[in-house]
């Protein structure tokens, strides 16, 4: 993100009064035809030198890496000279538009269609419009530096109010710096419910924390769950000993929790959207919070604690990044770790999610073969990115998020036991070189913060070994330093790999590549073939591999009958033993939790809050 400049909201308020009719560009948002998704744009463009202008709509959005094409949801554009007479547009690409003989100002008007509820795109009906801005704005090329108003319009038709991280002129208008800070600020307009409460830096700077949640729960249940953010909030705080200094002293989650919405949450700079999917808060409220916990990590780690490559936003094509093992799965791996801190996780839940990241991590083909920086760059066309060929994925990818997480698993634990620091330390370093400070940094930089955590030849050793390179920790030996036990969980049962398998009519169908190294891959089947016998028995349904391979031991050969394209192959391959693994607390186990494991636990997992 370019620099902000930063105003308290009564200075900008003054600013915008003496700025009226400077070159800032101004755009209404209007709902006449909220029902059908749809609302209307003008932009105003004043001072505009001579010349043609280029206007477009973006390919990407912030905090999101792949690209999306939303220039497909704007039609009748149309544009006015100085004059207010109809101009010439012309369509030089599918998203980008030209206009000349404006005679120096223009006027620009589009209708605009959206119908998603996430993080990237736009959802409109008669209940609310949840924008986020490159979804819906189109902006003029060469003119991003300039300060934007922004208006809306219909709000009382509908009984809406606005949630934004924008800085409020008045109740229905509000003003961003310039196109970086505008397209970084997602806005909800609907009858949201709002919990809000100050939270003092030791600093003794006051900010404001707000909870906005578009949902059909009360006001009560509403306030309930702000405590329980709040407590969020304070163990995320304990990590960093203080918060960032928010723009405008306001943070304001955006969360709209519906049924009908697709799950997501995205992280901005003073502002997180979160997208629920179930039906309301009440009675969900501890599921809710890990997507809190998560966002509201990155207004630390990657909203400030900024990687060079995501510098500034390019919303012509998406930024690619090698550091997003950090900026995500370090993220990852706190925003579960906080939650167990904070109480809203039982031991045994977390040690499910170590036993999680242990298996997409350990077990996946992806993390084998590539380092967590080139997985780093392939959100290019992971992150929600769309496409209608396969991809070899399954083979070839492992999330960043969960290769950062187990990254972050070993540095901690490493961090404790040989250093008697922790990662909560380490990223306090990082904090003042690098987020406080906003300089963006790069691999080398994180390598040599860890360098002054710790020493030159641990931090060359730990990146060029698990970072640079593919090798991983020894993550058995180290939780069993804090008395968890990673093992397998069934290694007594045969497997010819993870499949995923489908019924078509009557037969079992593969529904994904099968993994490199596993039984079903030697065999020669693929995505698409049908799964017909293991030896002299038929399967019917996907339910009968499991029965099947049940009178088997691993290291048995089988013969596996299957079809591809109307061709029958057969092949023989020996059975592997189940490879998931499973994590526990030792306490289950036949052996004892000592009282040094204990005591590593607990400065691990347990509140960071100073009392
Ligand atoms: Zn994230």
């Amino acid at each position: 993100m370019i620099q902000l400049k930063i105003f308290t909201s009564a200075c900008l308020l003054f600013i915008s009064g003496l700025s009226y009719g400077q070159n800032e560009i101004k755009y209404q948002i209007s709902f006449p035809n909220a029902v059908h998704h749809e609302a209307e744009i003008k932009i105003e463009i004043p001072q505009v030198p001579a010349g043609p202008i280029t206007f477009r709509m973006s390919r990407s959005s912030p905090g999101r890496y792949a690209t999306h094409e939303f220039g497909k949801n704007v039609y009748n554009v149309k544009a006015f000279n100085a004059s207010g007479q109809t101009i010439k547009v012309t369509q030089v690409e599918g998203d980008v538009y030209r206009v000349n003989d404006h005679g120096g100002s223009a006027v620009i008007t589009y209708t605009l269609f959206g119908n998603l509820i996430d993080g990237t795109y736009l959802g409109i009906d008669q209940t609310h419009a949840h924008i986020n801005m490159p979804a819906a704005l189109m902006w003029v090329k060469g003119m991003e530096d300039r300060k934007v108003i922004l208006q809306f319009n219909d709000l009382e038709k509908y009984g809406w109010k606005v949630a934004t991280q924008l800085s409020a002129v008045n109740t229905n208008t509000f003003s961003a710096a310039n196109l970086q800070y505008l397209m970084d600020s997602p806005t909800e307009l609907s009858n949201f419910k709002l919990s809000t409460w100050d939270d003092v830096n030791p600093d003794k700077t006051r900010q404001t924390i707000r909870v906005s949640v578009h949902s059909k729960d009360s006001q009560q249940i509403v306030e309930k769950f702000g405590k329980m953010v709040k407590r969020v909030v304070e163990e995320a705080k304990a990590v960093y000993t203080e918060l960032p200094k928010f723009d405008f002293g306001t943070y304001t989650f955006l969360q709209d929790i519906n049924a009908e919405n697709d799950g997501d949450g995205m992280e901005h700079r003073n502002s997180t959207v979160i997208v629920e999917t179930s039906p309301q808060l009440e009675g969900n409220e501890e599921d809710l919070l890990s997507t809190f916990s998560h966002e509201f990590f990155h207004a630390w780690n990657v909203e400030r604690i900024r990687p060079k490559t995501l510098e500034p936003f390019n919303f012509e094509h998406a930024n690619m990044s090698n550091e997003l093992w950090f900026a995500e799965g370090f993220t990852q791996y706190y925003g579960e770790l906080i939650l167990k801190r904070a109480g809203y996780r039982s031991l045994d839940s977390y040690c499910n999610t170590l036993g999680n990241l242990a298996n997409s991590v350990l077990n996946a083909p992806g993390a084998t073969a590539f380092s967590a920086p080139q997985m780093s760059r392939y959100a290019v066309f992971a992150d929600a990115g769309v496409a209608v060929d396969p991809t070899n994925s399954v083979n070839i990818f492992t999330s960043y998020y969960f290769y950062g997480a187990t990254i972050a698993l070993a540095l901690d634990l490493r961090l404790r036991t040989e250093f008697n620091s922790s990662l909560d330390r380490y990223l306090q370093e990082v904090w003042k070189a690098h987020g406080k400070t906003e300089i963006p940094y790069t691999i080398l930089d994180l390598q040599n913060v860890l360098a002054k955590t710790t020493n030159k030849a641990f931090a060359d050793d730990f990146f060029s070994r698990y970072i640079n390179g593919i090798e991983k920790n020894d993550y058995a030996k180290l939780l069993l330093k804090a008395g968890l036990v990673l093992r397998r969980a069934s290694p007594e049962k045969a497997s010819l790999g993870r499949l995923r398998l489908v019924s078509a009519n009557g037969k079992v169908r593969l529904g994904m590549n099968t993994l490199i190294g596993s039984a079903a891959y030697q065999a020669g089947m693929d995505d698409g073939d049908f799964l017909l016998k293991i030896n002299n028995d038929e399967l019917k349904t996907p339910a009968d591999l499991t029965t099947l391979l049940e009178k088997y031991k691993p290291g048995e050969e089988v013969e596996l009958t299957f079809e591809h394209r109307n061709n029958l192959n057969t092949a023989k391959v020996k059975l592997q033993a189940n490879n998931a693994f499973e994590v526990l607390p030792i306490e289950k186990t036949s052996v004892k939790l000592t009282p040094t494991m204990e005591k590593l636990r607990a400065a691990w997992l347990d509140s960071q809050i100073k009392k």
